[in-house]
């Protein structure tokens, strides 16, 4: 093994250490927290070696390098010699732009961003030409003094109700980003905040069975978001540093 799959596989297993431990605290199943592994801070090679320890949910945040990552992994895939590997899944977890949604469609099995009704009708309508249904997730800005993106708390029940009126879209959960500090537990209220919105979308039958998703939670705050219920982790500079 070389020492950056060396390093990757150590760091990896030191944060399911982690997760294992805040589902202890929490009460929760280890199996229902699962991890988006965010490269967009590494090459190529860090990806081949996250495919060879058995990851196969990842991340990027911009459609330019999902796009390029998406297609070089591809021609890897099929030229590898040394047995066959999983492919990935792609979750789009950055801003994306109505007039991108065609080039993601292309490589993203999920797209966590949406965050507006006018992005959602586009995606509906690109994925209606291809006779597809896309899984995605509302982005809700929970820590309202410090991000851009995200829809409001106050608008996310109606939105996910038009967004479920979509045929081609799939909602399967909410997404946020915490407040963006070292304080690992200052992003604990935002976390709070997405539950409880989700509990409520759930009671209002926003989304019915497939609607199940909490993505919450990065390098810095992961633990304090398993304890407040994720189901899926983004994780980057954890993987890799
Ligand atoms: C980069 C990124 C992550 C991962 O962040 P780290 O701090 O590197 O773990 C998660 N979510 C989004 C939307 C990102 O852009």
């Amino acid at each position: 093994m070389g020492a950056t799959k060396i390093k990757i596989a150590k760091n990896l297993a030191r944060i399911r250490e982690n997760i294992a431990a805040a589902c202890a605290r929490s009460g929760r199943n280890t199996d229902d927290v699962g991890l988006v592994v965010v490269t967009k801070s590494v090459g190529l090679g860090e990806i081949k070696s996250l495919l060879e320890l058995g990851v196969t949910e990842l991340g990027e945040n911009r459609v330019q390098q999902l796009t390029l990552r998406a297609a070089e992994l591809d021609e890897y895939l099929k030229r590898r010699r040394n047995g066959p590997l999983a492919r990935p899944r792609w979750h789009m977890v950055g801003h994306l732009q109505r007039n991108k949604v065609k080039a993601v469609l292309n490589v993203a099995g999920v797209i966590q961003s949406v965050d507006s009704l006018r992005l959602a009708e586009e995606i509906d309508a690109r994925a209606g030409r291809d006779e597809r249904r896309v899984e995605i997730m509302l982005q809700v800005n929970c820590s309202e003094e410090s991000q851009k993106f995200g829809c409001a708390v106050g608008a996310a029940l109606h939105l996910g109700e038009l967004i479920c009126t979509l045929k081609h879209l799939r909602l399967i959960g909410l997404m946020t980003i915490g407040p963006l500090t070292d304080d690992p537990q200052a992003a604990r209220p935002a976390f709070v905040r997405l539950r409880e919105l989700f509990e409520e979308m759930r009671h209002e039958k926003v989304g019915g069975e497939g609607f199940r998703h909490l993505s919450m939670g990065m390098s810095q705050d992961y633990a304090a978001a398993v304890e407040e219920g994720a189901t899926i982790l983004r994780i980057g500079t954890a993987v890799f540093a």
